[in-house]
């Protein structure tokens, strides 16, 4: 799950680290009072989205020339009319997508003298199997260019989980970011602090980029990415509490409604899958035969009717969908209740587009049976291989 920029600054600084003070506002009108109360003299108009890139980003309505989604202003005026012109549009950057996404949400925040732009997060070096910082000098808006031009600029710390943070840690880091005091012992605290928050919370990731150097020489967190493992939401009701469903895709809640592993693609071939493993295969085998997958979907181990049904009606509803492929291998989960969803959902919201099915396993001749019965217009597949090749041959044919 992931949040936004001003909430997750409200939970580092909860934890002690250095954050501006500001304001979330939805409207000009909060803007303005946001902006008085802040007291300037520059102020920071910061889009909130689930997405970075936002000062790169450029704004569909307003064409090339306007400003980005994160914009300085000098008076409260500058700070309405910025509000006025941002909210309600759609922001495109280089991680929404030519689609964009609609900025629905300000943070009005203090205006930062900046001497130094750096890039800290922490995240989970899985080689390892720990916490790692990730920290480079050259912070700011293009750490993606840095990462591919001179990746030897990007230095990665694991941390001992006996230990947490220690003093040897943190003067690595701060000697990775070559910083001076005061700023220096900042981050022998910060680091601690990040460290312990990322931990606690579950995060998954904690992105601060930029970390600056202000000219007065103290450390500040000027932007914050964070997402959490959604394995572990359960324990963190507060955390739950900051999701913004209109940030998500309607097909994943829908999904996440019905307890199913569902992560949608930008390809046009639905697929329906019991198990991760078989999942992927699928996927992998659809890219084969030279066509893209619409989804992820795991309808996962013994999944009821109710279940599968749910999981067919949320492939169906993307009009990005031009066929469909059912590959179930019938361990716990039963051939015939799959079938049994799928015409349920077919009832409901009728079929389209091709559709071929592979059957194995449990229950496989009822799951046939009531297959061919229903009337429908199935292809029916004999294994992995053939079934990826008529979905693929099928929405070509169709294109
Ligand atoms: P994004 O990463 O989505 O582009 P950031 O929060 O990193 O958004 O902001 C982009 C840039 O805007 C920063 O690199 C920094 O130069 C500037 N900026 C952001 N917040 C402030 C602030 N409070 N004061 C001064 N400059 C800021
Ligand atoms: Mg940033």
């Amino acid at each position: 799950m992931n949040i936004h920029e001003y909430q997750a600054k409200a939970i580092l600084k909860a934890y002690g680290a250095p954050v501006a003070a500001g304001v979330a506002i939805f409207s000009p009108e909060e803007a303005e009072q946001a902006a008085r109360q802040l007291g300037g003299p520059l102020w920071v108009v910061k889009s909130q989205i689930h997405a970075g890139g936002r000062g790169k980003g450029r704004f569909k309505e307003l064409g090339p020339d306007a400003k980005g989604g994160v914009r300085l202003a000098k008076s409260v005026e500058e700070v309405v009319a910025n509000a006025r012109e941002m909210l309600g549009r759609t922001l495109v950057t280089k991680q929404t997508g030519p689609a964009g996404k609609q900025v629905n949400r300000l943070y009005i925040e203090d205006g930062a003298d900046i001497a130094r732009e750096l890039y800290l997060s922490l995240l989970v070096d899985r080689t390892v199997g720990r916490v790692a910082f990730v920290v480079s000098t050259e912070g700011g808006m293009d750490i993606e260019q840095v990462a591919h031009d001179t990746p030897e600029k990007i230095v990665t710390l694991a941390i001992d989980p006996c230990t947490g943070v220690t003093a040897a840690d943190a003067a690595k880091i701060a000697d990775a970011l070559k910083l001076e005091e005061p700023a220096r012992g900042e981050m022998t605290k910060l680091a601690d602090i990040l460290y312990r928050a990322f931990t606690e919370k579950d995060m998954s990731l904690l992105e601060v980029n930029p970390l600056i150097v202000m000219k007065d020489g103290h450390l500040r967190v000027l932007d914050a990415k964070v997402s959490f493992d959604n394995n572990a939401l359960f324990r963190h009701p507060d955390i739950v509490a900051l999701r913004d469903k209109t940030e998500e895709d309607e097909k994943e809640i829908e999904a996440s409604k019905y307890d199913l592993a569902y992560v949608a693609l930008d390809g046009n071939i639905g697929c329906m899958v019991n198990g991760a493993g078989l999942a992927m295969a699928t996927m992998d085998i659809i890219k084969l035969y030279g066509a893209e997958p619409a989804n992820f979907l795991d309808v996962g181990g013994g999944a009821s009717k109710e279940k599968v049904t749910a999981a067919f009606k949320i492939i169906t509803a993307d009009p990005n969908v031009k066929g469909i492929l059912v590959n179930i291998f019938g361990g716990i989960m039963r051939c015939d209740t799959i079938a049994e969803g799928v015409v349920a959902a077919v009832k409901e919201v009728g079929l389209k587009v091709p559709l071929v099915v592979r059957l194995e396993g449990t229950k496989v001749e009822e799951g046939k049976r009531i297959l061919n019965e229903s009337g429908l217009d199935v292809v029916a597949a004999n294994d992995l291989d053939d079934a990826a090749q008529k979905i693929v041959n099928a929405v070509k044919g169709a294109r």
